[in-house]
């Protein structure tokens, strides 16, 4: 695609970088028919292509954000299915975190949206705060039908209706400390603990832990990680996205230095995705750069891991018929497509793999709650796929996609981790 961006427009490094990627687009909209928005609502301008003729002419005349570049770049859910599908490798992911930053800076929101948006900012990364938030819903979960009748509350009848009404301990695995491995000495990882996963289930983590440490892998849980930033960063929050990564760089750091780290274990595939690009985000950072591109290459999935640790024969053999979702973040973002499906099948689940399974459940974040139309339609499709397999159970690797896909399907949803702790010897999920 040609690009007429100015000399002086390209001394912004933020600008000279997507002019990079712009530059790479020759229109054939492949990306169209893998996109979830273009397939749900059928227009140009919510498709991958659309949105980058739309950014691009925000860019290049430094205009602000207007009403209608907001609606479709909302829309978009950053599942990233584009970028498998684009032939010419455009990275859709870094236009995008783009624009966003941009229509943060640029464009004033009506007040409800930006009140909704600034509390699920301030709550959401914080799991004190999001617990307490929780333990709140059930004050207003009678008024979600009076909320769904008014546009501009939506988001928070959405946001009701998916809050769960029990919640969990706090696991006391998750606290700072280090598990030492059991019997002969196969690695030294560190855990990231995160934010609304810790809440919403713990178990996923000790499952985690567990396992790891009867493989024989040290695991270190750092003083002082929390939230990745992937929840303010698709939010075009660029400054509290930032300071999250430089935060778990800071606690990282001295576990590489001090004895090394084989891997910076991530159990929610859209944290993952966004730890892998921190030598990105922090690109300009130069006290940071270097720091948060170890650590980038550090991260890894706990699928991904496991997978190369070459595991022993499992415990007990389940024969329990599975359907693997894949989460955008872990097949689009990170390219994890093969471990999962085999570590399954290595435990002795019978593996099946739903219909489209390239399309997004809807979840992506907080869309579930700033978009709940689209992201209904679309949990609605992914829901019927999955249960056209005639599994028993659905098994992916990320909290959002468990609560979007478990807030409509009949069949029980758990993290694949829990599975696998399970076939090893662990408790039955
Ligand atoms: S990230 Fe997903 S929703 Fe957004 S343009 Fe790409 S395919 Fe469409
Ligand atoms: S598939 Fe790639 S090159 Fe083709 S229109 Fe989409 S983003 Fe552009």
């Amino acid at each position: 695609m040609q690009t007429n961006f100015s000399a002086a427009q390209l001394a912004e490094p933020h600008v000279a970088d997507s002019e990079k990627i712009l530059r790479k687009c020759v229109h054939c909209g492949f990306c169209t028919a893998t996109c979830p928005t273009y397939v749900t609502l059928g227009n140009e301008l919510d498709s991958p292509r659309g949105r980058i003729y739309l950014i691009k002419d925000m860019l290049e005349n430094g205009r602000p954000a207007d009403k209608e570049i907001v609606t479709h770049i909302d829309r978009c859910l950053s599942c990233l299915a584009c970028m498998t599908t684009c032939p010419s490798g455009v990275n859709y992911m870094h236009l995008v975190d783009h624009a966003r930053a941009h229509i943060q800076e640029t464009y004033k929101r009506p007040l409800l949206d930006r009140m909704t948006r600034a509390m699920l900012a301030f709550v959401l990364p914080y799991p004190n705060r999001f617990r307490a938030a929780l333990k709140l819903a059930g004050l207003g979960r009678p008024f979600i039908g009076l909320f769904e009748r008014l546009p501009a509350l939506k988001p928070v009848a959405a946001m009701l209706k998916l809050a769960p009404t029990s919640i969990p301990p706090a696991s006391s695995l998750a606290s700072p400390g280090t598990h030492a491995g059991k019997g002969a000495r196969r690695g030294r990882v560190a855990i990231l603990t995160g934010c609304a996963q810790s809440v919403l289930d713990p178990a996923i983590n000790e499952a985690t832990i567990s396992l790891l440490t009867r493989l024989g892998v040290e695991v270190v849980v750092p003083e002082g990680e929390g939230c990745c930033g992937a929840l303010v960063h698709h939010m075009g929050r660029e400054d509290q996205a930032l300071a999250s990564a430089r935060r778990n760089v800071d606690a990282w750091t001295p576990a590489i230095e001090q004895g090394g780290l084989d891997a910076i274990i991530i159990t929610a595939s859209g944290c993952g995705t966004t730890i892998k690009d921190y030598g990105f985000m922090l690109r300009l950072d130069p006290a940071y750069a270097e720091k948060a591109a170890r650590v980038s290459a550090l991260a890894k999935d706990v699928t991904e891991y496991l997978a190369a640790l070459d595991l022993p024969e499992p415990v007990r053999k389940p024969g329990t018929v599975v359907a693997y979702h894949s989460a955008c973040s872990m097949q689009h973002g990170q390219k994890v497509t093969r471990q999962p499906k085999e570590l399954l099948a290595k435990a002795g689940f019978v593996v099946r793999e739903p219909r489209e399974g390239h399309l997004c459940c809807g979840s992506a974040g907080t869309y579930n709650i700033l978009q709940p139309e689209i992201s209904a339609k679309l949990r609605d499709r992914k829901v019927k796929n999955i249960e056209a397999t005639g599994a028993e159970i659905v098994a992916t690797g990320n909290i959002g996609c468990i609560t979007q896909i478990a807030s409509a399907a009949k069949l029980p949803v758990v993290h694949t981790i829990k599975l696998l702790d399970w076939a090893y010897g662990g408790p039955r999920p």
